[in-house]
């Protein structure tokens, strides 16, 4: 087996992130964390951050970066990822949150920054058809000839479209990718960390360019 890997992802909504870490998750054997995923399961248990993060993830805003920080901060501590790592997909997100994970990771540093480079065109139309597994978390795309209900072929869970990928919450949401987000390629670029990949193409050819990028740099 490897010996793991400290890694980040970032790029825009629907850039391909959540297909690609699962693969990368397989690869490097890590636990894939992802922040929307895991509050949209504390929506689901109807915990109190799902309680108050629900109305702010369907508006298409950001949850406050103290409650992502803490939430990540604790994830990254427990005994799989301490000891071989992890995948980091949708956080950090803003400025505050990488500096708090420098923070965090500092006697065990990321690895490598890899941003999947997609233009906002494209993943306009790739977010309108998404559908997602509400059990097991699988993207689709949905061309219209799924059967209603649409059953998870991995699992057996409802596919459905997600509360927040209305066009008036995704063209929020891309913006303040721009803004907010955006900014961290510069922050990860200045300290020679980031690894700019091109996520236009099939998943197997954005796979193994990812691969090849991340493990250059381990
Ligand atoms: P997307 O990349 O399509 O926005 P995610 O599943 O990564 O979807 O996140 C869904 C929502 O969860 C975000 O729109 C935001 O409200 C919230 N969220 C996830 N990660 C963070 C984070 N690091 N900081 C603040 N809010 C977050």
């Amino acid at each position: 087996m490897n010996s793991g890997a400290r890694l980040v992802l970032l790029g825009r909504q629907g850039a391909g992130k959540g297909t690609q870490c699962v693969r990368l998750s397989r690869h490097f054997v890590v636990p894939h964390i992802s922040t929307g995923d895991m509050l949209r399961a504390a929506v689901r248990e109807g915990t109190e951050l799902g309680l108050m993060a629900k109305a702010v993830i369907d508006a298409g805003n950001l949850v406050g970066d103290d409650i992502m920080i803490g939430l990540v901060a604790e994830r990254i501590q427990a005994d799989d990822a301490r000891d071989r790592g992890y995948i980091l997909d949708g956080f950090p997100r803003t400025v505050a949150q990488a500096v708090s994970l420098d923070e965090i990771t500092a006697s065990h540093p990321l690895d490598v920054v890899v941003d999947l480079v997609v233009p906002r065109d494209l993943v306009l139309s790739r977010l309108s058809a998404r559908r997602v597994c509400r059990d097991c978390g699988a993207n689709f795309q949905a061309t219209g000839t799924e059967p209603s209900p649409w059953t998870c072929e991995n699992c057996g869970g409802d596919v459905v479209q997600r509360d927040d990928d209305t066009p008036d919450a995704i063209n929020k949401r891309l913006d303040l990718y721009e803004t907010q987000t955006q900014p961290l390629i510069d922050f990860y670029g200045e300290s020679g960390r980031l690894a700019q990949i091109d996520g236009v193409g099939s998943p197997d050819e954005v796979f193994a360019r990812l691969t090849k990028a991340v493990e250059q740099r381990l």
